[in-house]
């Protein structure tokens, strides 16, 4: 992979502002050079290169494209700009059918890669696209959805790579085991992993504090406890366990949406028990809302890790607040144990529920953990980049400014890791993807 062709001519060149590589020593450098989409050379090697196009950054920041690692971008981008935590009156969100020819569902698609090019999103993860949403409401996360992504990828029509997760049940809704097994054993598609790789699965265990639906330990003030949503003639437990080990046998990437601490603890034990079964692209928990600090630290210890949204926990604290009482409420969106136990953590959007505006998802981290330092900035700017490239167990290409890996890279006007002001105003230049520019701004 890292055997570029030796010699001084470049595709592009970007020079003359800071680039932030996020490499394992966090190295920044002023000059970078780009060849058949990947980096050729950093420094003063690049800037010794013949480039066809240059690009004069004229004191702006470049950073690694930003990842996106849980993103439903069909949903995103057949709502656009509805988004469920925005200005949009409850009356006035989209409702039913959202897409329903196989040109809707391809507009969907590109209006959402549009969207994300701007916000410079070069890469996601779309969690949970399957049969299992065959009759569901919005349309937007059927088999005819996977035909959408596939007729766009053989295309070579994609401003952003996709990492996709296949779903055998239905979205935040109950799946049967049945349905499971014989869902995971019809063939994966083939696709060209740089751009579209079905890495897994996504299972559905539980709901959400706020509606009482997390499996948890404790019970809330109403006396329930939430309740798992896999389903089988064994019951929910077996339903859920048996789920996590075929797909643990099968090698599959497994993504499993959680937020009480019941239902983390059930998938860290099968994690436990099939620990030589985490592969190149680690298995994690979508939300883990009221993950204990002890099941981080076995998290870490499985080699599992967590994607989380700190946006949405900000939306949400109020709302959960009421059901979960003031000490859970506390120790609610553990991010800084998170970060604090090296357990492999992305920040995520989860739009079209919040904004897909990183930038505004970094604040809320920032918010979150009660610190803003350069230090911080960095290691969230990880969370963002690097570390989803992890989850996709892409890193060895993709996720920073490295030699050998893909130009990827999104332009800021100023430096994000300067403390002191927030994200979210810091203006989006350009986007490039794969060395070629697919956002410019104006
Ligand atoms: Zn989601």
């Amino acid at each position: 992979m890292n055997q570029t062709p030796l010699g001084d001519d470049a595709d592009l060149l970007l020079h003359g502002g800071r680039i932030h590589t996020l490499d394992g020593r966090g190295a920044t450098t002023d000059a970078l050079a780009v060849r058949s989409g990947r980096i050729v050379a950093l420094g003063a090697d690049a800037l010794r290169m013949h480039a066809t196009e240059a690009v004069d950054l004229d004191g702006r920041t470049a950073i690694p494209g930003v990842n996106d690692a849980h993103l439903h971008a069909a949903w995103l981008g057949a709502r656009w700009p509805h988004l469920f935590f925005s200005a949009t009156p409850p009356a006035e969100q989209p409702a039913g059918a959202l897409v329903h020819t196989a040109a809707e569902r391809r507009a969907a698609l590109q209006n959402a890669w549009r969207l994300l090019a701007e916000l410079g999103i070069t890469s996601y993860t779309e969690p949970g696209i399957g049969p299992g949403e065959d009759a569901g409401e919005t349309g937007c996360f059927g088999t005819a959805m996977m035909d959408a992504y596939l007729a766009l990828h053989r295309e070579k029509a994609q401003t952003a790579r996709v990492t996709l997760l296949r779903l055998f049940g239905t979205l935040d809704g109950a799946a049967e085991l049945e349905d499971f097994e014989r869902g995971i054993r019809t063939p994966l598609p083939t696709t060209d992993p740089r751009w579209l790789a079905v890495t897994g699965v996504k299972i559905f265990a539980d709901g959400i504090p706020p509606m009482t639906t997390s499996w948890v330990s404790e019970p809330y003030p109403d006396g329930t406890s939430g309740e798992l949503l896999p389903q089988s003639a064994d019951g929910a437990l077996h339903a859920y366990r048996r789920m996590i080990a075929i797909a643990l046998e099968r090698g599959e990437q497994i993504a499993v949406h959680a937020t009480g601490d019941r239902s983390i603890e059930e998938f860290l034990r099968v994690l436990e028990e099939h620990r030589e079964s985490v592969g190149a692209a680690p298995h994690y928990v979508v939300h883990a809302d009221l993950a204990t600090p002890a099941q981080i630290e076995r998290m870490r210890a499985v080699g599992a890790g967590f994607a989380v949204q700190p946006l949405i926990a900000e939306h949400t604290r109020d709302w959960a607040g009421a059901q979960l009482g003031p000490e859970r409420t506390a120790a609610a969106w553990p991010l800084g144990e998170m970060l604090g136990s090296g357990a492999l953590t992305t920040i995520t959007s989860d739009a079209p529920i919040a904004t897909p505006d990183w930038r505004i998802g970094l604040d809320a981290s920032l918010a979150l953990l009660g610190r803003d330092d350069a230090g911080t900035r960095r290691q969230l700017l990880r969370r963002v980049t690097i570390d989803p490239a992890r989850q996709d167990g892409a890193a060895t290409w993709k996720g920073s400014l490295e030699i050998g890996k893909v130009a990827d890279i999104t332009v800021l006007d100023e430096d994000p890791a300067e403390p002191g002001r927030p994200f979210a105003g810091i203006g989006i230049a350009r986007t490039i993807v794969d060395g070629r520019t697919v956002f410019e701004r104006a």
